[in-house]
């Protein structure tokens, strides 16, 4: 069979977020892409975590969202990783969980400031919060629309997706991504710490300051980037802060906009 590695690769992603406690009973999914393949993988809809096998992940068409291999049927949240897959070339990789303080977050309708150095090594400003769902788009490809309003939310200026790899969609839950299915499932569970820290922080003191910029900058640009020196050569990011700007000035602002952004959001809560 084909895609062993990517199928291999997913099962385990879904098994990391289980065992880490994000995502009880079936509240999640993982996928992984290989684009040069032309296809992504995901977790069988409704499977239990404890039973899923690496077969059962089932591999569907980038292009054209229809199985070509697996005989179960893909996961609910398919159509939502598609359109995620289509919109933001430069991602592998995207979890979805409901995990208890990111999902507070999201219920809240509130997005997650950037208050602190964990929340700063992992995304580049605050955690967006996409809008609600029109009841014509929860009537109709309900799945699909999940996706489009993050898009919209990240095509709007949120963020750059590669630099801030997580959403809260409002009323649901947090939706994050990376250079591969690990990566994503690493950076769900760095959401619901972040989310968690800053939950507490706030109600120690709800008037927290927001990290400053030059610790922001600090803190992200030294774990990505052609500057970053954390960790060993071979697990530094693939992704430079320089691509990101130079792509961004194409379509969108430049990350230091955003980060500004970041800031008078803050200031407006
Ligand atoms: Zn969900």
């Amino acid at each position: 069979m084909a895609h062993e590695l990517l199928k291999q690769q997913v099962w385990e992603a879904n098994r990391l977020i289980a065992a880490w406690g994000l995502a009880p009973l079936t509240w999640g999914n993982a996928s992984g892409a290989d684009r040069a393949a032309g296809v992504m993988a995901i977790k069988p809809s409704g499977a239990d975590y404890e039973q899923l096998r690496p077969e059962d992940i089932v591999v569907l068409s980038l292009v054209a969202g229809e199985v070509v291999e697996g005989a179960l049927k893909p996961s609910s949240d398919t159509p939502t990783h598609l359109v995620l897959y289509r919109a933001f070339e430069g991602i592998g990789g995207i979890v979805h969980t409901h995990s208890t303080h990111a999902t507070a977050w999201a219920q809240a309708c509130r997005e997650i400031p950037c208050l602190g150095t964990t929340h700063a090594d992992h995304f580049y400003g605050s955690v967006p919060l996409t809008r609600q769902l029109t009841e014509r788009e929860i009537s109709e490809a309900y799945e699909e629309h999940t996706g489009r309003v993050i898009v919209e939310r990240f095509h709007s200026g949120a963020a750059d997706p590669v630099a801030v790899p997580g959403v809260l969609v409002a009323g649901h839950g947090p939706f994050t991504w990376g250079k591969n299915t690990q990566d994503a499932a690493r950076n769900a569970f760095a959401l619901e710490q972040v989310a968690r820290m800053t939950l507490h922080t706030m109600a120690l003191n709800p008037l927290a300051p927001s990290l400053p910029q030059v610790l922001l900058d600090k803190h992200y640009l030294r774990k990505h980037g052609d500057t970053a020196y954390y960790g060993q050569a071979d697990s530094l990011p693939q992704k430079s802060a320089n691509d990101i700007h130079h792509r961004d000035t194409e379509t969108r602002k430049p990350v230091s906009e955003y980060a500004i952004r970041r800031t008078t959001t803050d200031e407006e809560q």
